[in-house]
């Protein structure tokens, strides 16, 4: 695929405004401030294609990017306490409402920080997507602040909390690592 086509498509904060389902669907997710504009700009090899920031919280929206074969979806950022119990509803009923409108998903990167254990919102993300059947990779990004040994023991500590069940790409969006692997597993969803 062309990552360096993806364009900006839209924003929905309500669920009528999501694009009609035609493509396949590559979606993002993760806790608000994971690092989730930063990867999805270096996988698409664009400096701010996607909004990164130093504050939290900020994109209550989905966003859409559309390449020439598929549809990029980042969804807002879970988690941020100085957000309003209204706002947390929204959010929820927004990304819920966006799992369950039978659309054309592809693959789910769901991602995490490498250096914490996982919070109580990833945990729950990460269940839901076992038990929805979608095809998921989580991504364990900031992989550069973790010296050999400390990664180590997060990778071991991860696999024992999921039992094995899944599979963790570790990441950094400073030196580039897991970049190639999402994008291969992005081609293979987009070039089908
Ligand atoms: P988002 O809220 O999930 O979209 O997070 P951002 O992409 O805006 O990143 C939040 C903060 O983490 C920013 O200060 C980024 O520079 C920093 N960050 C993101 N990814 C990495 C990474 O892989 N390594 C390091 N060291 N910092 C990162």
């Amino acid at each position: 695929m062309n990552f360096e086509k993806a364009e900006f498509e839209s924003a929905a904060g309500l669920l009528n405004q999501l694009p009609d389902s035609t493509v396949p669907e590559i979606v993002f997710s993760g806790r608000s401030n994971v690092g989730k504009s930063s990867l999805i700009n270096k996988v698409l090899n664009r400096k701010s294609l996607a909004r990164t920031s130093a504050k939290p919280g900020k994109t209550g929206t989905i966003n859409f990017y559309k390449t020439p074969d598929c549809r990029l979806v980042d969804l807002p950022g879970y988690g941020y306490a100085r957000v309003s119990h209204s706002e947390k509803l929204r959010w929820a009923e927004l990304v819920e409402g966006y799992f369950h409108a039978q659309r054309k998903i592809g693959l789910v990167v769901q991602i995490i920080d490498m250096r914490h254990q996982p919070t109580e919102d990833d945990l729950h993300m990460i269940d839901f997507l076992l038990h929805s059947g979608l095809p998921f990779v989580v991504a364990a990004t900031k992989s550069d602040k973790l010296k050999k040994t400390e990664r180590e023991t997060q990778l071991q500590l991860l696999n024992e909390i999921f039992k094995q069940q899944l599979e963790f790409i570790p990441f950094s969006a400073v030196n580039g690592e897991g970049v190639e692997e999402i994008r291969a597993r992005i081609t293979a969803v987009c070039s089908k």
